[in-house]
C-alpha cells in the first residue's frame, strides 16, 4: 500500500466504524467532483435578477427546491464566473448547496445580534446578512488573519455592511457580550467534502478537531442569551465531530430543535432532530444541529 492509500485507508476505517462496511462504501461513491453553484446576493438583486443576468452572460442553470437564491450550473467552470462583472461586483457567491443550509437553518430576522463564530472566508456570514435583508446585527469573528483579510474583502465585496469583524480567538470572546443567535460552523476534518482527491484524515486529526469543537461549543452556549438559539454544523460527516460532540458538550438546558424541510437533500442517520447530508455527485457531506437554549 503507497502512502495516499494509507491516508484514504484511516478515513475508510473511520467511516465503517460509524456507519458499517456498506454504507461506508456508498459515502465512499459520494466522493466526485461536483458541479458548480452558487448563491445570488439578494442584498444587491433578487433571485429573478440573478437569473437574467445569468442567462443574458450565456449561463444556463437549474434551480434548487429549497432555496430561491441558490443555482446549479453543471458544466460550466468557476474560473468562467470568476470573470465576469456578476461575480466581480459582489452580485453572486460561489458556495456549495450544503454550506447554504446551516444560515437557512437559523433564519436570520431583523435587529436580531448574531454572532458568526468562525467567519472566514464568509460565504455564510454573507448569506446571514442576506436573508435578513442586511438588517440583522451581525458580528463576524475569524481567528486566522489572513483568513481574516479575506472575510472583510468578501463582505465589503458582497455589501454586508452592517456586519462588525473581529480578528480574534472566539475561545477568548468577553462574556459580557451575549447573542440573540449564533452560528457556529466549526473547523473540522472536511471529512464530507472530499472530492475524489487523496485525504489526509486519521482518527488523531479527528481527536484534535473534536476537542476544539468542544471547545468552541461551551463557548457559543455561554455567550448565547436565554432562549437564544445557535446552529452547529461542520463539512464532516464523522460521528465523533458531529453527534459526539453534542453528547459530550450539550448542557440539560440546552435541546436539540428539530430542523424541519429541506425535503429531497440526500441525509446519513444521524441523531433525532439533526441533520447529517450525505455527500453526493450534488451535495457535500454536512452536519447540522439546532440548538435552543432554555
Ligand atoms: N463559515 C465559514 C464560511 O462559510 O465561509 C467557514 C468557516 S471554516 C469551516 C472555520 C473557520 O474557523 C476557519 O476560517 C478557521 O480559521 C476559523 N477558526 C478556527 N478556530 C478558531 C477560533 N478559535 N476562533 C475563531 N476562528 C477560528
Amino acid at each position: 500500500m503507497d502512502r495516499e492509500d494509507q491516508v484514504n485507508e484511516a478515513l475508510k476505517e473511520l467511516l465503517c466504524s460509524d456507519y458499517g462496511e456498506a454504507a461506508a462504501e456508498k459515502i465512499w461513491e459520494g466522493y466526485v467532483p461536483r458541479p458548480v453553484t452558487l448563491r445570488v446576493n439578494t442584498l444587491k438583486l433578487s433571485a429573478e435578477e440573478g437569473k437574467s443576468a445569468l442567462l443574458e452572460a450565456g449561463f444556463s442553470f437549474e434551480s434548487v427546491p429549497w432555496y430561491a437564491s441558490a443555482l446549479i450550473l453543471r458544466g460550466t467552470r468557476e474560473e468562467e464566473l470568476r470573470r465576469t462583472p456578476l461575480y466581480e461586483e459582489g452580485k453572486i457567491y460561489l458556495q456549495s448547496l450544503s454550506s447554504m443550509l446551516p444560515p437557512l437553518c437559523l433564519a436570520p430576522k431583523t435587529g436580531e445580534s448574531i454572532l458568526d463564530m468562525t467567519a472566514a472566508p464568509g460565504g455564510k456570514t454573507t448569506e446571514l446578512a442576506a436573508l435578513s435583508e442586511g438588517k440583522a446585527l451581525i458580528t463576524a469573528c475569524e481567528r486566522d488573519r489572513t483568513r481574516f483579510e479575506r472575510l472583510k474583502f468578501n463582505l465589503a465585496r458582497q455589501g454586508a455592511g452592517r456586519v462588525t469583524a473581529l480578528c480574534a480567538d472566539a475561545l477568548t470572546l468577553d462574556e459580557h457580550f451575549s447573542f440573540d443567535k449564533i452560528l457556529l460552523d466549526a473547523p473540522c476534518s472536511g471529512s464530507g467534502t472530499a472530492d475524489g482527491r487523496p485525504l489526509r484524515i486519521d482518527s488523531a486529526y479527528v481527536e484534535r478537531c473534536a476537542r476544539l469543537q468542544e471547545n468552541l461549543l461551551k463557548k457559543a452556549l455561554r455567550l448565547l442569551k436565554k432562549g437564544g438559539t445557535m446552529l452547529y454544523s461542520t463539512c464532516s460527516v464523522l460521528k465523533r465531530e458531529d453527534e459526539q460532540v453534542l453528547k459530550n458538550v450539550l448542557p440539560p438546558n440546552v435541546r436539540i430543535e428539530p430542523i424541519e424541510g429541506f425535503e429531497g437533500i440526500p441525509r446519513l442517520p444521524s441523531m433525532e432532530g439533526t441533520v447529517c447530508v450525505a455527500p453526493t455527485q450534488l451535495y457535500e457531506g454536512f452536519f447540522l444541529a439546532k440548538l435552543k437554549k432554555e
